[in-house]
């Protein structure tokens, strides 16, 4: 037992000079390396994938998805010429690009490119094309191809949503917000620039077609032809809007110019006090469910001549005119108010108040002398001044919804006039204005005085603002993507066809799912 001991001793003694050895070698005052599992990218793998998975049950896209397969897609359908049991390639499911694209927009994105990368590995997108991958041609082509088509497919959502007692045409919010054209500012020129470009684009165009061209890729070349034919078309529709420019332009305005990059942008002033080029965008919102009943891009720098096109998109979509439209002070002017009034509708907007005190100074007329210091007899139809000169009736203007007359002091009396330099120091001798509103204006004042029309005027801004705020928060569309008038009004269209699917997810779709579950 002793001897066991002993030996046992030893080979305890043999191990701790080993180990002492060992960790001397790696360093007496390190640790061993800790050890993790292998990562080892230089593999193949295939894994079992449920696609019907990807997405949850209550994802935006299924509700995307279920609304696009209620509408009828046949004018999508038109051109398609491969039929079942016939030759040829397949084609892309229009129901599928529409989805996508409207994904993409709810997702913030307008970008055919980005979408095409998103088929490859988004989830929503995965999904909605069961995992192929679309080219962004394919995507591009489509979201531009038939502007009357995707017009139809906005009126479509719109009838979906009024079958399921989503839209009322009883108030109706109409608002402009201004989105930023693809065109910087640096890009306005007048017509002598425009000219001269347009003539490098031509010579730069003939340089591409020389036989004993040094390009030899043909890709490059094609590519490199067509960029310089579409700069050279931009350049040669930048000079058609400059003439349209020309022909509305006042003799006090300076020459228009015109951007080359997108010539039918126009610079417009922003919410924020800048200027910018940029697309108006009209925006008629029903008040019970803030649904968009309408929406049009407009090159107007204001909104003073677009309730017509308001009333008009509405007409269009819902087959008849709101009972009663409400909109802000930018909209207000007497000619509106008569052609709404002639078209049934019931307009509710602030009444613009004039000061007129403001041009009285320009015309450096003292305060003493202000039309009020003036008395109109009806009986003569005539003013009497602070003179007791009396100014009589010279001319009648007739005006948008009311008439001007104008009447005259005798310029015998005014040059004689120890006041003249207080009454009429610039313009002698002294007229004054006297406005009669036509009877529908004036009934349209009476009205807006009333604490209920002010009352229906102060739920404007939140219905009329709601689209706007989200089309540009929500949605992200700031800027848009593509440029002129039609493509930028189609991707108008695109914008408010997703809002309105995405205002029905949350008052139909997703209720409904919540109670079936
Ligand atoms: S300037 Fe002429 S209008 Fe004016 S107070 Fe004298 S007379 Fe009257």
């Amino acid at each position: 037992m002793g001897e066991r001991l002993e030996l046992l001793g030893e080979g305890l003694e043999t191990f701790r000079a080993e180990a002492s050895s060992a960790w001397a070698e790696i360093g007496s005052d390190e640790e061993p390396r800790k050890r993790f599992k292998p990562i080892n990218r230089n593999q193949l793998m295939i894994r079992p994938l449920n696609v019907e998975r990807l997405v949850e049950e209550n994802d935006p896209v299924r509700a995307i998805w279920a609304m696009v397969c209620r509408l009828d897609w046949s004018r999508f359908e038109e051109g398609v010429k491969v039929v079942e049991g016939g030759k040829g390639r397949s084609g892309y499911d229009p129901r599928l690009l529409a989805a996508l694209w409207i994904y993409a927009y709810s997702e913030g994105v307008n970008s055919a490119r980005e979408l095409s990368r998103m088929c490859a590995y988004e989830p929503g997108c995965q999904w909605l094309t069961a995992m192929e991958e679309v080219n962004y041609h394919t995507l591009s082509d489509f979201r531009t191809r038939d502007k009357e088509a995707l017009e139809e497919m906005f009126v479509q959502v719109l009838g979906v949503l009024s079958a399921e007692g989503l839209t009322d045409l009883k108030r109706v919010m109409q608002d402009g917000t201004k989105i930023k054209a693809q065109a910087s500012g640096n890009s306005f020129r007048r017509e002598e620039k425009i000219r001269e470009h347009l003539r490098l684009a031509q010579e730069q165009i003939e340089a591409m077609e020389d036989p004993d061209s040094e390009e030899l890729n043909q890709r490059v070349i094609k590519a490199k032809q067509r960029a310089a034919r579409e700069n050279k078309q931009r350049l040669e529709q930048a000079l058609e809007e400059l003439q349209k420019l020309e022909e509305g332009r006042k003799a006090s305005e300076k020459a228009p110019r015109v951007s080359e990059s997108d010539p039918e942008a126009r610079v417009m002033k922003q919410s924020d006090g800048g200027f910018a080029p940029s697309y108006n965008v009209q925006i008629c919102t029903e008040a019970s469910n803030k649904i968009i009943v309408a929406v049009e891009a407009t090159q107007a720098g204001t909104d003073y001549d677009q309730l017509a096109t308001g009333i008009d998109g509405v007409q269009a979509n819902m087959g008849q005119t709101p009972e009663q439209m409400v909109v802000d002070g930018g909209y207000i002017k007497n000619a509106n108010i008569e052609s709404a009034a002639e078209r049934g509708i019931d307009l509710i907007g602030p009444v613009a108040e004039s000061h007129p005190e403001a041009s009285l100074e320009q015309r450096g007329i003292r305060p003493e002398f202000y039309p009020d210091q003036f008395r109109y007899d009806a009986h003569t139809n005539t003013f009497t001044c602070p003179a007791r000169k009396t100014l009589t009736l010279k001319r009648t203007n007739q005006r948008e919804g009311r008439i001007e007359y104008q009447y005259r002091a005798e310029a015998s009396d005014c040059a004689a006039c120890p006041f003249q330099s207080q009454c009429c120091p610039k313009r002698s001798p002294r007229w004054i204005l006297r406005k009669e509103d036509s009877e529908i204006v004036k009934a349209f004042r009476a009205k807006m005085q009333t604490e209920q029309a002010k009352q229906i005027y102060r739920t404007r801004a939140e219905v009329a603002e709601f689209p706007n705020g989200w089309i540009k928060e929500k949605l992200g569309l700031r800027r848009f993507r593509l440029r002129g008038l039609r493509k930028v009004n189609m991707e108008a269209v695109w914008a408010g066809l997703t809002y309105n699917i995405q205002q029905w997810t949350r008052l139909t779709w997703r209720p409904n799912l919540a109670a079936a579950a």
